[in-house]
């Protein structure tokens, strides 16, 4: 064969396993592994390369690291938790010069991010899952009624087609896959738009001498409102220092911020930086539909992450796992109608959706108060009480630490009120949730219920309308 007949043979190469995952991130692997573990074929389509897999921006803090989906064994992945005796969270609140320890609820782990992404990748190939590197999805294609029939892909400089009965596009945030999709046929939620994320940055750095909070994670509100720093401890020589900023306010310098942050801490003197990397994450409600037919979002790709801490792998491997399941059934009853894939919607807001959603009320409440008002009301507020905020989207306050709070927090009464009429709101979300539809023709009518409580947290924060 000539080298041209060669080129036009790879040029129209194609694939077509059952399952075509696009991504090869937390919700890729998991969805990966639960597929090839059911015995269908599925194949992970990366756009880096081998070496560079699982390099991936983020804070290495692993939260809920002990129920982690089983289609990876949790065994596999635990070398690379570097370190497992963080039991809180320091505030550093510098416009009221207090610094608040308050107490991380369940398992967590400050993690090696790219040895984890590593290890995923080993588990879910274990699995029987097939991995294609340097494959950068351009495109999904569609049949006449609709329903995705799979991508296509360029792979150094070739294309390639890959077919398959679902696709799931875990291609984290931003997805390109849904720019082009035509979603008319479904209610996949498409009200996305660059506000609703936070752009972000991290450093890992080496320093010669043992930080004295290698057990917690250290968190400092960035100078203006809505973004924050964070010093994570992988060990206490091995720090991951970062920050971020919600798309909604004026660009930061991000390298230069956390520099000048670096410079004024002494016990960054001298300190080597080893890996730099920064990447935007979803700070929004999930959406409200991940699922059109043949095709389904999971993780960054669905706005699966906790909206005020910004962590998203735990969410990302359990979508990755119902998304699976959904597609599975599919797969065995050869229907992958919306209808069919709802479980999945289902699956999501029950575990944590509904919970992502309620914390989103609070994040926009802070786009709407005073910084050093917000920050003074935080020195106040029992430390608990805000780690069960933090973590569940409600948290109840009994009298005698209400009038302890209010005592402290004398000159921040007013936003209290707001605090205490958002949370209201929040719960009213929360319940709300707990209807989310069983079928897709039930949306509209939620989402009009829905949209009519949103109506009432931005009339209660006075925040600008999110979506
Ligand atoms: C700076 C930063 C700090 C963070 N800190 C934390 C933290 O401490 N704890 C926490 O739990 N979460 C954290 N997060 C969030 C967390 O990283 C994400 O929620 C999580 O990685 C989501 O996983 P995912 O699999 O959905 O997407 P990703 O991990 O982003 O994976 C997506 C994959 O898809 C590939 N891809 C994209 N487009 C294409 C294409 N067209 N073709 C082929 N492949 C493609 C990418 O290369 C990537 O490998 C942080 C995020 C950022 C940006």
């Amino acid at each position: 064969m000539s080298t041209q007949e060669q080129s036009t043979a790879a040029a129209s190469e194609t694939h077509s396993p059952d399952v075509v995952v696009v991504g090869a991130g937390t919700a890729g692997c998991y969805a990966a592994a639960t597929v090839a573990r059911e015995g269908y074929d599925a194949v992970v389509l990366e756009r880096k390369t081998e070496d560079e897999a699982g390099h991936i921006a983020c804070g290495d803090a692993l939260k809920g690291a002990d129920a982690f989906p089983e289609s990876i064994p949790k065994s596999q992945i635990e070398p690379a938790f570097t370190n497992t005796g963080v039991d809180h969270g320091r505030f550093e609140i510098p416009q009221e010069d207090t610094v608040l320890e308050i107490p991380i609820p369940g398992e967590l782990a400050v993690i090696d991010r790219w040895e984890y992404g590593r290890l995923i990748i080993e588990g879910a190939a274990d699995a029987g899952a097939d991995f294609h590197y340097d494959t950068v999805v351009k495109n999904v294609t569609q049949a006449d009624d609709g329903r995705v029939t799979g991508v296509e892909a360029m792979r150094k400089g070739e294309s390639r087609t890959y077919e398959a009965d679902v696709v799931i596009d875990a291609a984290g945030s931003l997805s390109v896959l849904q720019d082009n999709v035509d979603f008319s046929t479904s209610t996949f939620d498409t009200n996305v738009n660059y506000s609703h994320f936070c752009s972000a940055y991290r450093e890992v750095v080496r320093v010669d001498d043992p930080v004295e909070w290698d057990d917690a994670l250290v968190f400092k509100p960035t100078e203006r409102a809505a973004g924050y720093l964070w010093y994570f401890p992988r060990t206490d020589t091995e720090i991951n220092a970062g920050l971020g900023f919600q798309m909604t306010e004026e660009p930061m310098k991000l390298v230069d911020d956390l520099k000048r942050d670096l410079e004024n801490r002494p016990e960054f003197r001298g300190a080597e930086v080893e890996d730099k990397l920064g990447a935007a994450l979803p700070t929004r409600r999930p959406y409200d539909s991940a699922v059109h037919p043949g095709y389904m979002a999971v993780g960054d790709a669905a706005g699966h992450v906790n909206p005020t801490t910004g962590g998203g792998i735990a969410g990302a491997a359990y979508a990755g796992k119902y998304a699976a399941e959904a597609a599975v059934e599919g797969l065995e009853t050869g229907d992958v109608s919306e209808k069919t894939l709802w479980e999945y919607n289902e699956r999501v807001m029950d575990h944590f959706g509904a919970r992502y959603a309620a914390l989103d009320v609070y994040n926009i409440l802070s786009t709407a108060v005073d910084v050093d008002d917000l920050m003074g009301l935080l020195a106040a507020m029992p430390g608990e009480k805000l780690a069960e905020a933090l973590y569940s989207g409600s948290t109840s306050i009994g009298p005698k630490l209400a009038a302890e709070s209010l005592y402290e927090s004398y000159g921040h009464w007013g936003t209290i009120i707001n605090l205490f009429r958002t949370k209201r709101r929040a719960d009213d979300l929360l319940e709300l949730y707990e209807e989310y539809p069983h079928h897709p023709a039930a949306l509209k009518h939620w989402q009009q219920r829905r949209d009519d409580l949103m109506e009432k947290v931005y009339e209660t924060t006075g925040a600008d309308p999110k979506y």
